[in-house]
Parts: structure tokens; sequence; C-alpha cells
């Protein structure tokens, strides 16, 4: 099962996509998680990438492809499926992306839209910013998160659509609910 986690920040992709890995034992990959890691890490990438996080602007498409791409590929090689999570944000990265994933058979079955109202997004970041400290969730960066997503990530949803490949669920409910959604829409993609 090959499957794409789309939603505004606060959606609830991270912990939906670790619920999906271990339900069918995926790989999940999770593009912001990587990028944090090379941003501790201090390598190259993460020294390209920090600024942007930082202010909540998506990193540059050259720069998150070549980390997220060949993680893609890799799992697929290795026989697993994957939930990739964040990946892609735009509809820029995602033509990019199918370009370079085609040939390894690595192109997602379906994509899951979390859709969520902007009043209960704003209300989970805001409470998670107090347990987690993530330095992007100060409110002027959610804003610019959620702007970004309005602009650049929105799109994904009617060009998934246009291609047969959306599945939209509420995820305004608890984590059980949604996640309860979540399996009964990729249910046809369990069997055999
Ligand atoms: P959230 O969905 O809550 O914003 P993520 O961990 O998915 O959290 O993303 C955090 C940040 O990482 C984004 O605001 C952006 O700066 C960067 N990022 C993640 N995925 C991408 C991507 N596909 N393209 C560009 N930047 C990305």
């Amino acid at each position: 099962m090959k499957l794409l986690l789309i939603g505004p920040p606060g959606s609830g992709k991270g912990t939906q996509g670790d619920r999906l890995a271990q339900r069918f034992g995926l790989a999940h990959i999770a593009a912001g998680d990587l990028l944090r890691a090379e941003v501790q890490a201090r390598t190259p990438i993460g020294r390209a990438a920090a600024a942007y996080l930082d202010r909540g602007d998506l990193v540059p498409d050259e720069v998150v492809i070549e980390l997220v791409v060949p993680v893609v590929i890799k799992a697929v090689e290795e026989g697993k499926g994957y939930v990739l999570d964040g990946f892609p944000r735009s509809v820029g990265q995602a033509k990019v992306a199918r370009g370079q994933v085609e040939e390894a058979g690595a192109t997602p079955d379906a994509v899951i839209y979390l859709d969520v109202s902007r009043e209960e997004l704003v209300r989970r970041i805001l409470a998670r910013a107090t347990i987690e400290g993530r330095s992007d969730d100060t409110a002027e960066v959610v804003r610019n998160r959620l702007h970004v997503f309005d602009e650049a990530t929105h799109p994904l949803v009617d060009y998934y659509r246009d291609r047969g490949l959306l599945r939209v669920v509420d995820a305004n409910r608890s984590e059980d609910e949604v996640a309860a959604d979540i399996l009964a829409a990729v249910g046809d993609l369990a069997e055999g």
C-alpha cells in the first residue's frame, strides 16, 4: 500500500501516519521530520532549509525533493509500502516527484486528504505548542503555515481528485474516529 497523507498543519498527518504504518507495516516517511533531522545535524540540506522552517515557508522544491524521493524509492525497493506525510506540498512538487518515482513503481495508490476546520486547527496547534515547543508553532508562523497551505498545498486536492486518487476524511473528530475512517477509506487497498 502506497499512500500520501495531505492536510493542513494540525490536521493529524503525523499521528495518523504512525497509526497507518503500524497497522499495515508501512514505512512512515514525514517530510517535516526529515527536514528537522537535517537541521539538527547541520548538514548542507539542513542549513539550506532552516530559515524556511522557522518562517513556516516551503523549503525550495529541489531541496525537499532530493531529501524525500530517495527515501520513498528505497522503501519500495525493499518491498515495503509507504505512508508519506507532508510531501508533496504543491502541484509542482507532485509533478516533479512523479517523474522520479514512476520507474521504480513507487507512485501512490491513493491520497488521503485530512479535512479540518480552521478553528479546530488553530486550537490543536496552540495546544500542541505548549507541549512540544516546536519553534514554528508561534502564532505568527502558524498563520503563515496556514496561508501557505491554502495557497500552495490545497490545490493538490483538486489535482488528485482529477486523477481519481483522492479520498477525503473528515478529520475534525477524535484520533480514534479519524483512524477508523481512514481504515475504511483504504480498506480496498488492504485486500490481497
Ligand atoms: P505541519 O504540517 O504541521 O506544518 P510538517 O512537519 O509537515 O508540519 O512541516 C513543517 C515545515 O517543514 C513546513 O512548514 C515547511 O517549512 C517544511 N516542509 C515540510 N514538508 C515540506 C515540503 N514538501 N516542501 C517544502 N517544505 C516542507
